[in-house]
């Protein structure tokens, strides 16, 4: 199905504004992406007529509100495919879930002696937890390296790979580079060894097909403000028997069964795992979000994402003075460049001269620019919403940039 770009544009108000008097060109995505007016409206909506404290309720706001706030995990549940639907638990994004993990999986199963294995393209929020852990366990983290083409050394991985091997912690698409690794082999020779597998889907759960039963992943985070949802609210999936397993993350109300001070109980799942009241209004305006996804669907959303991809890769190459940073042939619609003798901050602020929003810098991955030897890039990353004509401003603008140094 082709997508009625114009219509989709029209669902998104922030789009309609001038930028230094110049139409915003939002590219921006990777970071944040833009919220539909539906998802807006469903969190003022909340507010206005059903705001309520969940669960335990005994009226009719609380019933609703509850209900709308499970729905969301059950469209979850369908969205990643998870077997049950209480293996969606609700955190506040991909941070908090990857420390979740390590607190609670890592705390119980990772001693001294045993490894971790990240790569060097890690977000410093699967890289920090690990280095956190290892300090208080005395376990090792191992790094798969990545190649000039910005792809994961996939040799050293097998040779990092042992009895030793706990936990591979890796992220399923690059926010720096829009590299797409190739998961199902990672995940397939971690269990080989034993090992889990914990999945950073932050960049890969709003432009790939995730489906947690195929992958076999044993863990999977994200988080909801890049999928056209609300901010600080994201989910970590996790396979029953592990979540099980693990003891809570935070304690306090809804997480527990029984308290008592001769000894408390904790609650089932999900709800083990949501200590305190949950952040309701947001969750509830994420299912918005998850439907204008489903209703457009993945497979047409990427096909116009890679689309914009190939034609501004082709059109940006041609400047001269321009260095692509990243150039894997799997990869989603994120470009990482800079500008041969600029500064990729100054280059932003140029393109935001024009109205174009980008991310410059180091995209919180910092190993990543020591590997290129740089201080980090201009990232541009397309969405649904985007359109060929904005690629041509681009490359307009970084035309006319490039030429002050080339
Ligand atoms: N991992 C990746 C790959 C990301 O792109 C991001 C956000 O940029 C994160 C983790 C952290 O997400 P959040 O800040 O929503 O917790």
């Amino acid at each position: 199905m082709s997508l009625n770009i114009d219509h989709i544009r029209s669902l998104f108000p922030v789009l309609h504004q001038e930028v230094n008097g110049k139409p915003l060109i939002y590219f921006d995505n990777a970071a944040t992406t833009q919220k539909p007016l539906a998802v807006i409206e469903a969190l003022s909506d909340y507010y206005k007529t059903d705001n309520s404290n969940i669960h335990r309720g005994a009226h009719t706001l609380a019933d609703r509100a509850t209900r709308y706030y499970e729905n969301t995990r059950v469209v979850l549940q369908s969205f990643i495919n998870a077997k049950e639907v209480e293996e969606i638990i609700f955190t506040k994004g991909t941070t908090e879930g990857i420390n979740l993990i390590a607190s609670t999986f890592g705390r119980k199963y990772i001693k001294e002696g045993d490894e971790i294995i990240i790569s060097t393209m890690e977000h410093h929020s699967n890289i920090v937890p690990w280095q956190m852990l290892c300090e208080e366990n005395g376990a090792t983290l191992k790094i798969i390296p990545v190649s000039e083409e910005g792809e994961l050394d996939m040799d050293a991985f097998d040779k990092m790979l042992s009895s030793k091997t706990k936990l591979v912690s890796i992220v399923h698409v690059s926010n720096a580079l829009g590299t797409i690794n190739p998961v199902e082999q990672i995940i397939e020779k971690a269990h080989a060894v034993g090992a889990k597998v914990l999945l950073d889907g932050a960049q890969s759960t709003s432009h790939l097909e995730v489906d947690v039963q195929d992958l076999d992943c044993d863990f999977l985070v994200f988080s909801a403000h890049k999928l056209y949802g609300p901010t600080g609210l994201g989910v970590m999936y996790g396979k029953r028997e592990i979540l099980d397993s693990m003891p809570p993350y935070q304690g306090g109300g809804e997480m527990i069964k029984e308290v008592s001070f001769a000894k408390t109980t904790y609650n089932e799942l999900p709800f083990k795992f949501e200590a305190g009241t949950p952040n309701i209004g947001d969750v509830i305006a994420f299912g918005k979000a998850l439907e204008f996804i489903n209703e457009h669907g993945k497979k047409s959303i990427k096909t116009h994402e890679d689309e914009l991809l190939s034609y501004a890769t082709e059109e940006l190459n041609k400047i001269k003075g321009f260095v692509p940073v990243g150039t894997a042939k799997n990869k989603v619609s994120v470009i990482s460049f800079n500008i041969n003798g600029m500064h990729p901050f100054d280059v932003g602020m140029m393109l935001d001269a024009n109205g174009i929003a980008v991310r410059t810098g180091h995209h919180c991955t910092q190993p990543l620019m020591q590997r290129f030897g740089i201080e980090g890039t201009v990232r541009a990353s397309f969405s649904v919403y985007n359109t060929k004509s904005e690629i041509d401003s681009l490359v307009a603008s970084v035309t006319k940039i490039a030429k002050i140094k080339n």
